[in-house]
């Protein structure tokens, strides 16, 4: 018989992607189950993005691409770090890959072996420490909290890092939480890494899904000895509805980002041609439909986070950015409801999907006991019947 790699027993299956497809086979069996599970927006990929991959695809662009991304796309990608971020980078610093999942992952491979560790700030989203799993290194967690906004204490960075530290892990705009980091607490958190000379992994997915005037920073372009440490992560999935496409790009030093491509080279070759010709319409043309989409998910996360507030026992912290609400439910702890006993927050998602119909991922996928995650990419009007549900389920325990 065969034997399974060990590597295989470290890590679990993405408890959001989990939560996701059960909702989803409660649906298509018929039950009117509301999901808060994806992790998508729910709007469709905007034409003129669409027409450049149809485009692509009717000159015959159908053939293998150099690893690393056509030049086309690299240089609206270097474009867009210049536009956006004040960032300057060159097609040799740039990697294009499927997805910013596959970004990171060949950051990973490149840079982590046996021996390393890796700070990761937690509530994390669920793919860091597998993928630091994945390569051999450690993961160390560090907790942030509710009341400092889900940001790292740059004190509490400092006392982590030992002579093993590799890498921090930043996500801001976070998921699960929302919490997004103000300049002066990257600027801080940035001293501690220079100081260490120590790689900032930099996810700024989210980094256009943001509310109130928040004024996003990306940690690169503080200064110049910090953005030689650090390896920018963006996509196209999130801020264009493009998941299904997959293309994410990691922007850094040229050497990390020349043994990334090396790897990929192994592994996938390049991604998607088509994928590639519908983010450079993408990353070139209009931007205006995110002001829609922002509003639109501005108008959401006010009702839910006022919702949720509203129920007793319940504290939601009022998210900056990405489009999902982690909701402290830690005071139901201990109740139950007929013969259903809820210790935990897995105890309790399973609870609200089975009694409530209502699909919510629990914390602890995301090194977060004592909440849950939803996200409010989906309609207001499911949104005020989920939340119907849930004060009505929340009540019913004992
Ligand atoms: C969605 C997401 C990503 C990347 O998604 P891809 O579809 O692989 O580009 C990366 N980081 C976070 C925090 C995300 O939520």
């Amino acid at each position: 018989m065969y034997k399974f790699a060990q590597r295989v027993q470290k890590i679990k299956p993405s408890p959001t992607l989990a939560i996701d497809s059960k909702a989803k086979k409660m649906i298509a069996d018929g039950i009117d189950v509301v999901s808060f599970g994806a992790g998508e927006p729910d709007f469709d990929t905007p034409d003129h993005i669409k027409e450049g991959a149809i485009k692509a695809l009717k000159a015959g662009k159908t053939k293998y691409t150099p690893v690393g991304g056509i030049p086309e796309l690299k240089n609206a990608i270097i474009a867009k770090l210049k536009r956006d971020n004040n960032l300057t980078y060159t097609q040799d610093e740039i990697l294009v890959s499927s997805g910013g999942k596959h970004a990171l992952y060949n950051i990973a491979q490149a840079m982590f072996e046996a021996g390393d560790e890796v700070i990761i700030p937690s509530p994390y989203w669920v793919s860091y420490p597998d993928q630091v799993l994945l390569n051999d290194a450690t993961p160390v967690i560090v907790p942030t909290y509710e009341k400092d906004g889900f940001c790292l204490n740059p004190e509490v960075l400092e006392k982590a890092i030992t002579p093993k530290t590799k890498a921090l892990v930043l996500n801001s705009p976070s998921n699960p939480t929302g919490g997004a980091y103000p300049r002066a607490a990257l600027e801080a958190i940035a001293k501690v890494l220079v100081k260490h000379q120590i790689l900032c992994i930099s996810d700024e997915i989210y980094e256009k899904i943001v509310y109130d005037g928040y004024q996003f920073t990306s940690i690169a372009s503080l200064n110049d000895e910090i953005k030689k440490l650090t390896i920018t992560v963006n996509g196209a999935s999130k801020v264009y509805s493009m998941t299904g496409w997959r293309m994410g790009y990691a922007a850094g030093p040229k050497d990390i980002i020349q043994a990334m491509t090396k790897i990929q080279g192994q592994v996938t070759t390049n991604i998607n041609s088509a994928t590639q010709w519908a983010c450079v319409e993408a990353l070139n043309g209009p931007q205006d439909f995110l002001n829609t989409w922002v509003g639109e998910f501005k108008k959401r996360r006010d009702f839910i986070v006022e919702a949720f507030n509203k129920i007793p026992g319940v504290t939601c912290f009022k998210p900056q950015g990405a489009f999902y609400v982690f909701p402290n439910i830690s005071s139901y702890f201990g109740k139950k409801f007929g013969g259903t006993e809820v210790n935990n927050s897995d105890d309790l998602s399973n609870y609200l999907l089975d009694k409530a119909l209502v699909a919510v991922v629990a914390g602890s996928g995301f090194g977060a006991e004592g909440f849950i995650r939803l996200s409010y990419a989906t309609s207001m009007e499911k949104i005020q019947k989920g939340l119907e549900r849930i004060e009505k389920a929340l009540k019913a325990l004992s």
